[in-house]
């Protein structure tokens, strides 16, 4: 059996180390005059779109309108790849790397991305560590700010370039990535790598500590 492999970022195979956050915080204090908008925020699983909808929501109670988000993630893409060549806390996750090129190998997996990230942000930020080629598309917050939306798109272009497949699974650090698995008719694999515990991705299929583990499960997938 063949699988296709849809790899959340944040928090699974990278932290940014706060890039992201900096980036917001100087695109808020320059459109809105709000400082440290991203303070206390939790960001975890969000799509770029809700994020900026969520913090218009929260610094001026409101919600922004579609141009505002637009205008937002514009002038946020750039910024986010200046702070993420001076990130000092960015951080690969353990085997990540590994396990990425693991699977790369095999005839029997290909690797797609389903993030909330927009595309660009999701390729400056794996070009820090020389990724982004390793996936061959996927399902970015371009597509939908709705998770389960894009994952569905991610998962779509996926099997259209790799009709072998037969089974989806997600590999992602949040309870949202489980919800869209679901959503997305595919099995989800769960790491605590990110900001939530064994006991809160306890829904996925499978809960792992790191990506060390997921060469297990493949070969258990497979037969
Ligand atoms: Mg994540």
């Amino acid at each position: 059996m063949t699988i296709l492999y849809l790899f959340d970022i944040d928090g699974t195979i990278l932290r940014s180390g706060g890039a992201g956050n900096r980036g917001l915080n100087q695109v808020f204090k320059q459109k809105f005059g709000v400082s440290d908008a991203m303070t206390g925020y939790m960001a975890g699983g969000k799509t770029d779109p809700l994020i900026v909808n969520e913090l218009v929501q929260r610094h001026l109670d409101r919600d922004a309108t579609a141009l505002e988000i637009q205008e937002v993630i514009a002038a946020y893409l750039p910024l986010l790849k200046i702070e993420l060549a001076n990130s000092p806390e960015f951080k690969i996750m353990d085997w990540a790397i590994e396990c990425i090129d693991w699977l790369e190998k095999r005839d029997d997996a290909f690797l797609c991305l389903a993030t909330g990230n927009m595309r660009q942000a999701a390729k400056h930020k794996l070009d820090v560590i020389s990724l982004w080629r390793k996936f061959a598309d996927g399902g970015f917050a371009d597509d939908s700010g709705d998770r389960r939306e894009l994952v569905k798109a991610g998962k779509a272009r996926g099997l259209a370039l790799f009709p072998d497949c037969r089974q989806t699974v997600i590999v992602g650090d949040t309870p949202r990535d489980i919800d869209a698995a679901r959503a997305a008719d595919s099995l989800v694999i769960a790491v605590t790598t990110g900001s939530f515990t064994r006991d809160e991705l306890l829904s996925a299929d499978y809960v792992i500590d790191s990506l060390r583990e997921l060469p297990e499960i493949h070969r258990a997938l497979v037969g």
